[in-house]
This record gives C-alpha cells, sequence and structure tokens, in this order.
C-alpha cells in the first residue's frame, strides 16, 4: 500500500491528504524564487491521490499555471498547471516527510545566486530538458 502524507499551513485554515507523493523537486524558476521567497522544494500527486479541506487562494502568474496558499495565513502549499491531472505539493507543509525522495533541482539557470547546489545532486536548467518522475 502507498505511503500516505498529511499536511497542511500554519494556521490550519487548510489541510490535505496525499496518497503517493513523488519525489521531491526544488524549482528555482522566477516565479518560484519570487512565491517562496527563495525557492520551491515540492512533490507531486495525481488530483485523484489528494484531498483538501478548507478553501486554498489560487493566484495565477499565467494563463494556466497558479500557485495556492492559505488566505489567511499565507503559507505556501500547491502549484499546478490546469493543463496537467496531478498536483505540486511543497514538502514543507507536510506534517512529516520520511520516506520522501529527493529528485534534483530544475530551472537553476534562474537560482538565487546565494544558493549553492552541492555538486552531487541533480540539476537541469529547465524542467523540459528532463520531466521530474
Ligand atoms: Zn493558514
Ligand atoms: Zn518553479
Amino acid at each position: 500500500m502507498a505511503q500516505s502524507f498529511s499536511g497542511g499551513c500554519v494556521c490550519g485554515g487548510v489541510r490535505y491528504t496525499a496518497n503517493k507523493l513523488r519525489p521531491l523537486w526544488y524549482c528555482h524558476c522566477e516565479q518560484c524564487r519570487r512565491m517562496t521567497g527563495n525557492f520551491m522544494a515540492a512533490s507531486q500527486v495525481d488530483i485523484a491521490d489528494i484531498s483538501v479541506v478548507g478553501s486554498p487562494k489560487w493566484f495565477y502568474v499565467s494563463e494556466k499555471s497558479r500557485y495556492g496558499f492559505c488566505s489567511e495565513c499565507g503559507s505556501q502549499l500547491f502549484w499546478r498547471n490546469d493543463d496537467n491531472d496531478y498536483l505540486s505539493v511543497t514538502g514543507g507543509s507536510l506534517d512529516a516527510s520520511k520516506g520522501l525522495k529527493v529528485g534534483g533541482h530544475i530551472f537553476t539557470c534562474e537560482k538565487a545566486e546565494y544558493v549553492k547546489i552541492p555538486a552531487e545532486e541533480l540539476t537541469f536548467l529547465t524542467y523540459w530538458s528532463q520531466p521530474p518522475e
């Protein structure tokens, strides 16, 4: 049986339970950098495998790309492209992350210069050069 994960925002207004989380990736793209204040550390889950309690606020950064966060405390929780049937879930919002694997770093071409990536960790200049799985 797949491992189940739970998580939520700081104030507890938004909670979720997710199954079958994919490896976590660090996204250094400019949008994630600005939205999170550093970079996005996020796993992925199929929409069918996550249930959300509460109403995250969604902010569209482009026509189909949106970030989800708690409208009360501001915690970053989700990212989604409307063309995809999966959701990105921030690693930091998990109650416990034991068992979650790390894939590597994407969009390193847009990362903040002060962020140092260990040489042994996988890095990709863009998402599309190596789709996370
Ligand atoms: Zn909250
Ligand atoms: Zn990003």
